[in-house]
């Protein structure tokens, strides 16, 4: 069976181009790259990046076909295995002792007794969010401090994305919006909703990988939808884990 060629890239990447196959009944995506040290062809698999063979130099990628089939089991349980299986416990209520969410664990608020004499703020200390301040500015603070991790985590994951797309994106920006997780403008501002470090982090991945996609395709065409596949195999969960989930966490405070 020979593949179907989706796209070639350029021709300093190591990419050799992005196919198809039916493996184990469905038609999966993956992409072959040559690796310049590697001696065998191993396969690789990554929530968000998904499907990729790194074949040696003399390895001719006609023969990448057959090898998939030899491990049709494999790939298929390991594509099977990625699911968002998230859990979101309580995380609407900020308050003293509630258990809150972030990157889908569960942390839980705890108010520093000597928070009188300590600058404003909030840190997290194993699974505690220690905060420096009282009842009245207990939601801001927390707020201030999901904002915080967002422009840092967000600001990786957005650099290492983009950098993998090949597109340049204007700023980053994070938000607080009730009804987005995130938007990519014309002129390549990326937002993004603070409230996504609740969720874990394949889900957060999506999302980024979502809005940078934009910046290929300002639309939900199919050709959006298959440079987000190439991605993320299994985009269409975390799409629906959002709608499920999504309105549970938009409410909180803090906008
Ligand atoms: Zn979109």
């Amino acid at each position: 069976m020979r593949p179907q060629m989706l796209n070639k890239d350029k021709k300093s990447s190591p990419i050799i181009g992005t196919y198809t196959s039916n493996i184990g009944g469905h038609a999966i995506q993956y992409t072959v790259k040559r690796g310049a040290r590697c001696r065998y062809a191993r396969i690789e698999f990554r929530p968000t990046t998904g499907l990729s063979v790194v074949i040696p130099r003399h390895y001719a990628p006609d023969r990448v076909p057959a090898l998939l089939q030899e491990k049709q089991e494999w790939i298929t349980r390991q594509i099977t295995k990625q699911r968002p299986d998230i859990h979101l416990n309580n995380p609407l209520r900020i308050a003293i002792g509630n258990p809150i969410t972030f990157l889908g664990h569960t942390i839980r608020v705890t108010r520093n007794s000597a928070f009188g004499a300590c600058k404003k703020g909030a840190y997290l200390m194993g699974d505690k969010l220690i905060v420096n301040c009282d009842d009245a500015a207990l939601e801001k603070v927390v707020a201030d401090w999901y904002r915080k991790q967002a422009l840092l985590i967000l600001k990786r994951k957005v650099d290492e994305t983009s950098a993998l797309l090949g597109v340049k994106y204007h700023r980053l920006m994070i938000r607080g919006q009730k009804t987005r997780w995130g938007s990519c403008s014309r002129k390549g501002t990326l937002s993004f909703n603070w409230k996504l470090m609740m969720f874990e982090e394949s889900v957060i991945d999506y999302v980024v990988l979502h809005e940078i996609a934009h910046l290929q395709e300002m639309n939900h065409s199919k050709r959006f939808w298959t440079i987000v596949a190439r991605y993320c195999l299994r985009y269409h969960e975390y799409r629906k884990w959002l709608r499920l989930h999504g309105q549970q966490i938009a409410g909180l405070a803090g906008e």
